[in-house]
């Protein structure tokens, strides 16, 4: 048995040693406090050991680490906060420490006077990717499955373990800036190209080649510690640096908006790290990690984009005591926009799916979208021929139920018409084996509603989708007054077999995601009618951290369908649910000047031939008076955006339709983008603190209106101090029902 628990360590007769990681009881190994400890402990055996020449470092999993165990970093911040309290000079000292150990530990590797080779198997993430900088040597294997980065700023931190000083070293300043703030992957080739790993061999011959370099006499001082060194994109103070700094400055601005301090600390670091001999530069950034670290920024986003992202995803809300089902085979009714998508994403994870419609041709089409997806990723160099063929036998379209008869649920995605959904819950109970589940994609009906034209309402659910299906990552699991925990666990495994993150929604009109959404559109339909310029409202919602802007976003959704929801929301709740100053804009739009968005060309925005972008309609600007711009707050409206929406997910708690603000955190970010650094509609509130939100909530709405009156529950929250996560806190499979 091995003297450590997450490695092995086997010396070749030529004094070779190879260093496997393999983490016991885990899928994938990470770093945690023993897992450095024995490093460090195998670093000093290498190093002490005459016998020994030089060490391979490599996994024994299929991938090579996802990294640090984020975790463990929580938990550091958590003790952090702690000391904090009281004596915060010494706490910050101890998370400077903290902070700083990976960095140090790889730091001892690399001079520890013996050469040292990675041997990079698989996925190598953060902290990993760091540890193989910091070896002399690093030896890929050469497959689709290797995929290396340093993904730290998608979570609000960054790399913090030598990866902006190495990088830079190693690889032109502009690749390495563009690689850490965007956390993107590389390839082995890319990778290569770029100078940061040495060889790309075949999968079988890796360990041999990582020793070889070791037996041709490697060498144990890495470049920068050689004398002499010349960093490769030239010195910071040098006419290469003079072009490079103050656009990647501008750039980084434009990209982020200051939303995010660790990408401008990933741009500190670099420069500053430049300038001085590697250890000050290590130090440097140790300083800027240490900074980072305590943003809330960074505390938001590990929470909600790594922490809940993994718990939801594992299904931590799922009825603990239903059995896990697997899924055979599963019918999609309706072939069009989104049945095709759903079809697709099924087929991907390797369900078959029978895909029905009204006639042959209409089925056929929906396939032929799995066609064209298949095609666009083989025009890449992302899949093959083969890989197309396979995925397009797993799809049976067809007009013919009795298909239906073996799966284990159905999908169903037909009109937005309840007598057209009812024609086919019908017809498809008429086949379906008893035990399988039928889930609505509808996205305005109630589940309750339509589980009436069910003769099994227990086995009936909604499983909500986004548009388009195969990039959007969330699905609304919506529960009807009779679904049974069996179908909420059975939606829960189906979303988790074809990589979705569910959330729990309880029933109610547009459920959450659209609720939420559609205040941001109309706070901006608001903004055009008091004559906010267009273009300052799309600008505003870009420097507040979101994606796309609200008057971009109603175009893509179409605005006549903006148009129909109103109408269809004044049939149910009356002429005062709706403002009517927002009906006149909405109908002028479409029935006016027939402006229905980026489908027919013509929305809020002008779409004119590729490769020309799209525009704002210079008419837009006739429909009101104007005010004049620099009278205009940026910040106020930055604010009316993203507290419209933050209000309507808190309404939301309020009434029971959400329960756990992981689900509203993450549902946010994954469906509308809520801007991520905020780590979603509600850690924005609980960030603010509930009472300044409160107070500047009633601000907002003496003077634009009711849409930002507080609900009762936050203004109780405010009174008495709460947040979100301390008065729901987040609740295991046993409290999944909760809200219901
Ligand atoms: P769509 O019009 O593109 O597709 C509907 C399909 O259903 C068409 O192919 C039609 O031929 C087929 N159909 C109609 N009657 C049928 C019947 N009796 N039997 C079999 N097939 C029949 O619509 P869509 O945008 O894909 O929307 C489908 C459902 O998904 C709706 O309930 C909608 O509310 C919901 N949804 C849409 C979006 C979106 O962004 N479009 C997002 C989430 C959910």
């Amino acid at each position: 048995m091995s003297e450590y628990k997450n490695f092995t360590l086997d010396t070749d007769a030529a004094g070779v040693a190879l260093v496997t990681w393999d983490m016991p009881e885990r899928s994938m190994n990470v770093f945690t406090e023993e897992v450095m400890d024995e490093l460090e402990a195998i670093i000093e055996r290498v190093a002490g050991d005459d016998k020994t020449k030089g060490a391979v470092i490599t996994s024994g999993k299929e991938s090579f680490s996802g990294g640090a165990d984020l975790t463990m970093l929580q938990k550091i911040l958590a003790r952090f906060e702690k000391q904090k309290a009281k004596d915060r000079k010494k706490a910050v000292k101890q998370l400077f420490d903290d902070a700083g150990r990976m960095s140090w530990l790889w730091r001892k590797l690399e001079t520890s006077g013996k050469p040292w080779v990675a041997a990079i198997n698989g996925t190598c993430m953060g902290g990993a990717f760091e540890l193989s900088l910091a070896c002399h040597g690093r030896v890929v294997a050469d497959s689709d499955a290797v995929k290396m980065a340093l993904p730290e700023v998608k979570v609000g931190i960054f790399p913090g373990a030598g990866g902006t000083q190495r990088v830079p070293r190693l690889a032109n300043p502009q690749d390495a800036l563009q690689m850490m703030t965007t956390g993107r992957s590389l390839s082995p080739e890319k990778a290569k190209a770029m100078g940061l790993v040495h060889e790309v061999v075949a999968p079988g011959q890796l360990v041999d080649a990582a020793k070889k370099m070791i037996k041709d006499g490697l060498t144990s001082v890495q470049p920068w510690d050689e004398k002499g060194f010349k960093l490769p994109g030239g010195p910071v103070y040098s006419p290469a640096g003079a072009n490079l700094w103050p656009p990647a400055i501008a750039i980084l601005r434009r990209e982020t908006y200051g939303n995010y301090p660790a990408a401008a600390a990933i741009l500190k670091s670099v420069y500053e790290g430049l300038l001085v001999p590697f250890d000050t530069g290590l130090t440097v950034e140790q300083r800027y990690f240490t900074e980072i670290l305590q943003s809330g920024e960074a505390a938001a986003m590990i929470r909600s984009l790594f922490v809940s992202l993994q718990e939801l995803n594992k299904g931590a809300r799922r009825p603990e005591a239903v059995p896990v089902k697997k899924f055979a085979k599963v019918g999609v009714l309706g072939a069009g926009f989104m049945g095709a998508g759903i079809a697709y994403v099924m087929a991907e994870a390797g369900i078959p799916v029978v895909l029905i419609d009204r006639d042959q041709a209409a089925t056929d089409k929906g396939k032929a979208h799995s066609a064209g997806l298949m095609d666009k990723l083989i025009e890449k160099g992302r899949a093959t021929k083969a890989d197309k063929e396979k995925l397009l036998s797993r799809i049976t379209a067809t007009t013919d139920y009795a298909e239906l008869k073996d799966v284990d649920m159905v999908i169903e995605a037909v009109f937005e018409d309840s007598d057209v959904k009812k024609e086919v819950i019908e017809k498809a109970e008429a086949v379906l084996k008893p035990s399988a589940i039928f889930a609505s994609n509808t996205s305005t009906i109630p589940i309750t509603n339509l589980a009436e034209f069910s003769k099994r309402p227990k086995n009936f659910i909604g499983v909500h989708f986004f548009s388009p299906v195969d990039k959007m990552k969330l699905v609304e699991v919506i529960l009807g007054k009779d679904t049974s925990d069996k179908a909420l666990a059975a939606a829960m495994d189906y979303a988790r077999a074809i990589k979705k993150t569910p959330i729990i929604v309880n029933d109610t009109r547009g459920f959450f995601v659209n609720r939420c959404v559609l205040r941001y559109m109309q706070e901006a339909y608001s903004m055009l009618i008091e004559g906010v310029p267009p273009a300052m409202i799309e600008n505003a919602a870009k420097m507040a951290g979101m994606p796309v802007g609200p008057l971009a976003l109603t175009d893509e959704t179409a605005i006549d369908l903006a148009q129909k929801i109103m109408k269809q929301t004044v049939r149910d709740l009356g002429d005062k649910a709706v403002d009517p100053r927002q009906v006149v804009l909405i109908d002028t739009m479409v029935d006016k000047f027939g402006r229905l968005g980026r489908k027919n060309g013509k929305g809020f925005y002008d779409y004119p031939a590729k490769p020309a972008k799209k525009r704002l309609w210079p008419g837009l600007k006739d429909l009101y008076p104007q005010r004049d711009p620099d009278g205009i707050d940026v910040q106020e409206l930055k604010d009316r955006l993203l507290y419209a929406m933050a209000l309507e997910a808190a309404r939301l708690i309020q009434q029971g339709v959400v329960s756990d603000p992981r689900e509203a955190d993450v549902g946010s970010i994954l469906s509308f983008g809520f801007a991520p650094y905020t780590g979603g509609v509600l850690s924005y509130i609980d960030g603010i603190g509930t009472a300044r939100f409160v107070g500047h909530a009633k601000r907002l709405q003496r003077k634009f209106g009711k849409q930002f009156k507080p609900p009762k529950l936050l203004v109780e929250m405010a009174e008495s101090g709460t947040t979100f996560y301390e008065q729901f806190p987040p609740t295991d499979a046993s409290g999944a029902r909760k809200a219901a």
